[in-house]
């Protein structure tokens, strides 16, 4: 799974420089042998030759069952006699050995049989984590802090739920979605008005589907479309090609319709929407625009996609930033 270019040099930077302090402190504690262990650089000398001589036994395929175990023995004694001297020495006893920071992948990021390893994947999904705090403020925004005491109680008016039903109904949904997904999983459309949390689920969503190791892009509609419009005409830096929006694992379009609307920006739209659907990668859009909004906003042909292969989840209730803002007053009877 591709990520993007940035991320990958400054994973492969960070490796980098964790091979060269690894090999720093290699040098150190080579220092440190040579005066409080002198006698383990002898043995390390006559380690290297044992070895040697092995390969060179196996090779000649001479009396070689004998020889290799004779040389073998050896080399055990001297490995111990090694480990000795240097606790002795007051040194750990693998101190002469190289420190890496991972020893299944010596901080290459590949193990040897060729497969990228924990420890890059690790770097890449921190990184990833990285980049979408900057896009948004993600702090404490996770399926746990989402607070359903928010949601009235009351029953909706033509359907025989609450909103906090409804929303209790919601995160369940949204919690599964991230902890199973994978590719080819199914794209999801967040509908309802401002302030409900279709920006706090979609963002819990993002962090978790990147923890779980995938490439998640998220980005409001609005800085989506000022990148596109600045790539196309080349100018400043870019913070996500148009491949990576097509590719990758999973891309969040927040807030659809908020957008200044451009033909570009209605046809940008349409092309990743249909682009990802047919490539089988999920989205997940959220609005504040109804359907029939929608329809008349942008084309039938966008209503259709969505209303066809998205899931919808339904956000009612009362705008929490309001709620939120209204201060808690001490119950003072008159
Ligand atoms: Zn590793």
């Amino acid at each position: 799974m591709a990520y993007p270019k940035e991320i990958t040099d400054r994973a492969f930077d960070i490796l980098a420089s964790r091979r060269n302090l690894a090999r720093n402190d290699y040098q150190h504690r080579q220092r440190v042998i040579a005066q409080q262990a002198p006698a383990v650089e002898t043995l390390r000398r006559e380690l290297t030759g044992t070895s040697a001589a092995i390969a060179k036994a196996i090779l000649s395929g001479q009396e070689v069952e004998e020889k290799l175990n004779r040389l073998q023995e050896g080399n055990l004694y001297m490995q111990q006699r090694k480990r000795e001297l240097l606790v002795a020495a007051g040194l750990p006893e693998n101190y002469d050995e190289m420190a890496f920071t991972c020893a299944d992948c010596n901080d290459t990021g590949y193990t040897p049989d060729g497969k990228r390893c924990h420890c890059l994947q690790t770097l890449l999904a921190e990184l990833m984590l990285e980049r979408l705090s900057k896009t948004a403020n993600t702090t404490n925004i996770t399926f746990s802090s989402f607070v359903l005491d928010y949601y009235p109680t009351e029953k909706l008016p033509g359907l025989n739920r609450s909103p906090r039903e409804l929303m209790q109904q919601a995160l369940a949904e949204c919690k599964l979605y991230a902890q199973q997904f994978a590719p080819g999983a199914r794209s999801l459309f967040f509908q309802g008005p401002t302030g409900l949390g279709k920006t706090h689920l979609s963002l819990a969503i993002a962090s978790e589907v990147i923890r779980r190791g995938y490439n998640v892009l998220y980005t409001p509609v609005q800085a989506l479309l000022d990148t596109l419009e600045r790539e196309r005409f080349r100018r400043g830096e870019e913070t996500f090609s148009l491949d990576f929006v097509l590719d990758c694992d999973l891309l969040i379009l927040d807030d659809l319709g908020s957008e200044f609307s451009t033909s570009f920006s209605t046809a940008a739209i349409y092309n990743i929407i249909n682009s990802r659907l047919i490539e089988q990668k999920p989205t997940i859009i959220s609005s504040n625009l109804s359907i029939k909004e929608i329809e008349s906003r942008y084309s039938p042909r966008v209503l259709s996609r969505l209303v066809g292969s998205y899931s919808t989840i339904p956000f009612r209730g009362n705008d929490i930033r309001l709620i939120k803002k209204v201060p808690i007053r001490p119950c003072v009877p008159d």
